[in-house]
């Protein structure tokens, strides 16, 4: 990318969202994988195509504790039946005879012979006739057949795909996962992260209380909400903490950071001042593949790679250094890529197309993101200030308002909304 020359000021081409997207995740080769237990598996994501090797449930089961019959046994309604076996969830029963009622309990197979279940509390439990050990129950409306019977392979037949490569596990999943008997799953590894905050003004929170701050200072907040974000992801962070505002210093950084990692993350110093220095020296190291975006917030984002002398590239993830700006970055461009180095294939969010109530009469030429929240009416409001550097509205919104580029919004526009609910996971 030519620089601009000394003294003229910056313009740079502003890449689409949709291309700066594409175009990172063309460089997103996916991370070796690795075998580990179901157990440890949540958020991680399946290297492998999970197949059933048997059937669940395996048998026809009572879906209710209650008495297995013959249906055509019980056709009058008041039917008597002699109860001669009990079959709990574990054991399995005898064939039942014409006549007969078996107790059972949910989860129990259906024993040979029975086509429905009725559940104790339309039946009443009877003495034993003089003479006979045998108790007898009262099924006091006839049941259809089938009633109350869960089938055989009605989750899972054998056979059959249960969990596809590429999907990053939930706890519903690895629920499935055992239920089929996967102790263990093949899973990516994690990409390994290091982080870095720029800025000589950030100060870490427990360093300076905050009535001996100094001018000028501010507190470190895209480090706590980045390192949480990147955790969730399934990342293992290397935090490096605060890097000076010096090209020597962010050198140094990145150099010794892009050796052990996949990704290096950085906030602020991405712009077009003296005291940017990121994509100089991403430009010094490797190469800068892309940056700034259209996008509000968030402007400036470098992304490029520096070459591993073992082998293989570090990506750069550089986001502006404005906390809103940093978030909406990191959502829409970060997270995607680092589920796609995970090998992922459900890369973007839900979006819902909902109501809004509220005006937003100022275009812009880029395309935004607006921090907006769920009324009880059902439809969207904004946070009053959507500047960039307002982290507030962020904890207040449900989600963002994605606003393509050049459009105004009337109260009761439909408009496309992305949970961050779905963004945070
Ligand atoms: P920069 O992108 O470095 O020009 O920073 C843009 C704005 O974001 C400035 O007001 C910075 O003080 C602020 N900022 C940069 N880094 C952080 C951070 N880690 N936490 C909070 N604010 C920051
Ligand atoms: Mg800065």
């Amino acid at each position: 990318m030519a620089e601009p020359a000394a003294g003229a000021p910056a313009r740079p081409a502003l890449r689409s969202l949709d291309d700066a997207l594409a175009q990172l995740l063309s460089h997103a080769a996916a991370l070796p994988t690795e075998r580990i237990g179901t157990f440890d598996a949540d958020g991680r994501v399946l290297a492998e195509d999970l197949v059933a090797a048997l059937t669940v449930p395996p048998a026809d089961n009572s879906a209710m504790d209650g008495y297995a019959v013959r249906a055509a046994d019980c056709a009058a309604a008041g039917a008597v039946l002699r109860v001669t076996q009990r079959i709990a969830a574990g054991s399995v029963g005898a064939p039942l005879q014409p006549g007969e009622a078996a107790r059972i309990f949910t989860g129990a197979p259906i024993p040979p012979g029975a086509d429905a279940v009725v559940m104790q509390e339309d039946t009443q439990l009877l003495e034993a006739p003089a003479g006979s050990d045998v108790p007898q129950v009262r099924v006091q409306l006839p049941p259809s057949a089938g009633q109350w019977i869960r089938r055989a392979g009605e989750d899972v037949s054998a056979g059959r795909t249960v969990l596809s490569r590429g999907l990053r596990l939930t706890p519903q999943a690895l629920g499935l996962a055992a239920s089929i008997g996967a102790d263990r799953l093949q899973v990516s590894r994690r990409p390994r992260v290091a982080l870095l905050s720029t800025g000589d003004e950030l100060v870490m929170p427990g360093d300076v209380p905050p009535e001996a701050m100094k001018p000028g200072a501010i507190y470190n907040s895209n480090r706590f909400f980045l390192r949480a974000l990147l955790q969730r992801l399934g990342c293992e962070v290397q935090d490096l903490g605060i890097v000076p505002d010096r090209l020597d210093a962010t050198l140094e950084v990145l150099r010794a950071a892009a050796a052990r990692n996949d990704l290096i993350l950085s906030t602020g110093g991405v712009s077009v001042g003296e005291e940017d220095h990121i994509k100089p020296a991403v430009q010094a190291l490797g190469e800068l593949q892309l940056w700034s975006v259209a996008l509000k917030p968030g402007k400036p984002f470098a992304f490029g790679a520096i070459a591993r002398e073992a082998g293989g590239v570090c990506h750069v993830c550089g986001l502006p250094g404005n906390p809103v700006s940093s978030f909406v970055t990191f959502v829409m461009l970060v997270r995607p890529f680092l589920l796609a180095l995970q090998g992922c294939t459900a890369l973007q969010p839900p979006r819902l197309a909902m109501r809004a109530d509220f005006d937003w009469p100022r275009a812009d030429r880029r395309r935004e993101f607006l921090r907006a929240r769920l009324n009880a009416a059902g439809g969207l409001e904004l946070f009053a200030n959507q500047s960039s550097g307002v982290l507030t509205s962020t904890v207040w919104a449900d989600g963002l308002v994605d606003l393509p580029a050049g459009q105004t919004v009337r109260r009761g526009d439909t408009v496309s909304f992305v949970p961050l609910s779905a963004l945070l996971a």
